[in-house]
């Protein structure tokens, strides 16, 4: 079975190709198609957008695809900034712009009430089957200032408690291990490898 990620960013393709090694399904990207139009995500929810994206790639294609949507969630600033984590401080914010929109939005708020978690989440969409819908969070809490120097977007401002460091300073392997993206996937694939072989025959 070919398996199309509606996804150009490389860290994501190499997680989902780690992830599904060994089960028989090629993983293709949208590398492999450069006619498709980039497509807007300018839905209200993480759902939204991830099934926006696999409905429409997957009915340009007709190949069975996988798209995600992901950001992060702050308690303290009613869900912000949510759907817009990479638009936070403007349509063309850098990871930097908006990790300083961030702290300073929270300036103020004490350590107690800095809980946050990321979310994702992931559409599937089969050939001839109605899309499903799987999605992994991860809690931690926002820190006043950047500590490690690893990963994208929010990670060095973002403690997991359990292990008493940012993301920023952990292992890709344990990142991904825990990450809402690799707790998502992995339900994917769980759900990949339960499909009968005839499913696959596409
Ligand atoms: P998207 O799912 O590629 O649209 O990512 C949305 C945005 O959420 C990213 O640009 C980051 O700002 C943020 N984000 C999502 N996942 C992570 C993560 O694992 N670490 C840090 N930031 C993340």
């Amino acid at each position: 079975m070919d398996l199309l990620a509606a996804t150009r960013n490389a860290g994501k393709l190499h997680e989902i190709r780690l992830l599904l090694a060994g089960s028989g399904i090629l993983v293709r990207s949208l590398g492999d198609f450069p006619h498709l139009p980039e497509i807007e995500e300018d839905g209200d929810s993480f759902e939204a957008n991830a099934l926006k994206k696999a409905q429409t790639v997957a009915a340009l294609t007709g190949l069975p695809t996988l798209a995600d949507d992901s950001g992060l969630e702050v308690e303290a600033l009613g869900g912000l900034p949510g759907v817009r984590s990479s638009r936070y401080a403007g349509e063309t914010a850098s990871d930097a712009d908006n990790i300083r929109k961030l702290l300073t939005s929270m300036e103020g708020i004490p350590p107690s009430r800095r809980q946050a978690a990321f979310r994702c989440v992931m559409a599937l969409c089969l050939p001839k089957k109605e899309c499903r819908l799987f999605s992994g969070r991860l809690k931690g809490l926002i820190l006043e200032r950047e500590r490690g120097s690893g990963g994208f977007g929010y990670d060095a401002v973002f403690m997991v408690p359990e292990y008493g460091k940012t993301l920023a300073e952990l292992s890709t392997a344990i990142k991904n291990r825990i990450s809402h993206r690799g707790k998502a996937l992995q339900q994917v694939v769980d759900c990949l490898n339960r499909l009968p072989a005839a499913t696959n025959d596409v």
